[in-house]
């Protein structure tokens, strides 16, 4: 047996790797399994290059809880490392074995995980002592025992082992105890390890057998090895999309449509994004997408690394260039994050546009469920607002869809007031609204529907954008503001009866601080006697003035 400090300088990491390394102790179990899947993609890449020439067999990775050693071990049959290995690659902490392998085999390297090389010391967050127990695949090999408690010390050995690969052993702390439990484990397994591309087991499957759960002699495998995300969208049919979906998020509702994202330059991405009925508020639908770094699970609240309005959408996306990292605050100032994000703005809109083009019927009656996911984008993101201007909807209150340029075109002629800029009429409120509405039509006018739960920031976003479209509430000052092609028909009644009726109207109008007018002019026969309005600008100070208390 020989002895030995770990580390490339000489203070020891142990506390700060125990306290700060990971936020989420969770994690450590992602850092080994990931290990073990990356020492056995390792070795199939020496067996198509023929540097390894024997078997490689059942690769599966195990998972198993020992309750009376209290340990957690993964074992896998991947490279294995030889005495001199561990000295490089696990005594010099911070030191990648991953980005050398990387460097080396670059072109025909299988995606490996790790990039930092401290993800195996993550073990010391939840054990008191970590073995490793380890067969290099090389030919006339000698297994090796690792072993160390926590601190700069440790122990190596020679022993037996009959079989290739490495045993990770983990002596979990009186404090971390859960990570005994087999639920735990499981649950754990199910969040960072669902879509991992080698085979995962841990115990066996159970069925149900006259009202009792008993296992069988089948492996437990807890994970897809080949998820949608990494096939080619010509491989995949409607309905693999869907599965893969419910895959995903068994209780969800039915995606409208999806996106299959394959990138491979200027980085890599893949993935799948799916878009969800948005009903009616954007705040509560937030963070389903899932980040994945070669099919390892690294999070889903991925606010701040996506744009916010992308968060409302479903799905996964699968980056190796997204770093698998130890702090949130990393991913979101990362250079390669941020290009991620853009591309995927990009995407989105261009896809919603290709949709649009496509098939303006489908669009149209999807328009409904999407339109907050879009004005949200349109609200926050420049780049989104630029592109999908094109395609976005309004609908009048005869429900017709029009684009923002088709609607200027319907309504230019008509609706424009003695500075020449165009009045939208808008309605938040079809049945309250209902008898302006008439009125405005009767009067040759359109009137748009605008009742969405992030309408009233939209209009003011829209007449920033285009300050010559004004939007006008149909129950505000309209007839004031609107030059007329025919003229207003005089009021049967005579100034005096105006006069005294006003202050009958007042008195019964109820008090909300935006004071109303009465007017008496009218058009055509069918339409009202007189009109009770607000201004518009007042009333809207008002409503977003709520809206923001
Ligand atoms: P990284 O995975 O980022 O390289 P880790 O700290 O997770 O960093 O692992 C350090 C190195 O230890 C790996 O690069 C690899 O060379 C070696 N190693 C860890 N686990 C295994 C394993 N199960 N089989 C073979 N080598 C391993
Ligand atoms: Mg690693």
């Amino acid at each position: 047996m020989s002895t030995g400090k770990i580390g490339v300088t000489s203070h020891d990491l142990f506390p700060i790797i125990k306290k700060f390394l990971y936020s989420d102790h969770d994690i450590f179990l992602r850092e080994i399994v990931s290990n073990a899947v990356d020492a056995s993609q390792k070795l199939k890449t020496l067996a198509s290059t023929g540097e390894y020439k024997g078997e490689l067999g059942d690769l599966s990775v195990r998972v198993s809880i020992d309750s009376e050693a209290k340990t957690l071990t993964i074992s896998d049959r991947g490279i294995g490392m030889t005495q001199e290995e561990i000295e490089k690659y696990i005594n010099q902490i911070a030191f990648s074995g991953a980005e050398e392998f990387l460097d080396k085999y670059k072109d025909q390297a299988n995606a490996i995980i790790g990039h930092f090389g401290l993800g195996f010391y993550s073990s010391f967050m939840v054990s008191d002592k970590v073995d490793i127990v380890t067969l290099s695949h090389k030919e006339g090999a000698e297994a090796v025992k690792w072993s160390c408690e926590g601190n700069p010390e440790y122990t190596l050995e020679k022993v037996e082992k009959a079989d290739r690969g490495t045993d990770i052993v983990m002596h979990i702390s009186e404090d971390e105890k859960d990570f005994l439990e087999q639920s735990r484990i499981q649950e754990l397994l199910n969040k960072y390890c669902k879509f991992l591309p080698i085979e995962i087991t841990f115990g066996k499957k159970t069925e149900w057998k006259d009202g009792k759960q008993e296992e069988t002699d089948e492996d437990n495998i807890i994970n897809d090895t080949n998820p949608a995300w990494t096939k080619k969208p010509l491989d995949l049919k409607e309905e693999d999309y869907s599965s893969f979906y419910r895959q995903l998020y068994p209780a969800g509702e039915d995606p409208l449509f999806h996106i299959h994202l394959n990138v491979d330059y200027p980085f890599n991405l893949t993935g799948i994004l799916y878009f969800p009925k948005i009903k009616n508020s954007v705040e509560i639908q937030k963070n389903k997408i899932q980040l994945y770094c070669n099919q390892v699970f690294v999070t889903d609240s991925v606010e701040g690394i996506v744009p916010e309005f992308l968060t409302l959408l479903h799905g996964v996306i699968d980056s190796p260039d997204i770093p698998l990292n130890v702090s949130r605050s990393y991913l979101q100032s990362d250079g390669n994050v941020k290009k991620i994000s853009n591309h995927i703005t990009k995407k989105v809109a261009d896809s919603l546009n290709d949709i649009f083009k496509k098939d303006r019927k489908d669009f149209e009656e999807k328009w409904d469920d999407l339109r907050l996911f879009v004005q949200y984008g349109i609200l926050t993101e420049e780049k989104f607002y630029d592109r999908a201007k094109k395609f976005m909807l309004v609908k009048n209150t005869d429900a017709k869809y029009f684009t923002l340029e088709e609607y200027e075109a319907i309504v230019k002629e008509n609706q424009t007031d003695k500075d020449k800029n165009i009045i939208n009429l808008y309605a938040t409120d079809a049945d309250a609204q209902f008898t302006y509405i008439e009125a405005a039509k009767a009067k040759g006018y359109d009137v748009l529907i605008m009742d969405s739960q992030l309408d009233n920031h939209l209009i003011n976003h829209l007449e920033q954008k285009t300050p010559t479209t004004k939007y006008v509430r149909v129950d505000s000052d309209v007839v004031d503001k609107l030059i007329q092609k025919e003229e207003l028909k005089e009021s049967k009644l005579s100034e005096e009866q105006k006069t005294d009726l006003i202050p009958v109207f007042n008195a019964q109008l109820p008090s909300t601080g935006v004071n109303y007018m009465v007017t008496f002019e009218s058009l055509g026969e069918n339409t009202q006697p007189l009109m009770i309005t607000q201004a518009e600008f007042m009333r809207r100070m008002k409503d977003m003035a709520a809206m923001n208390a």
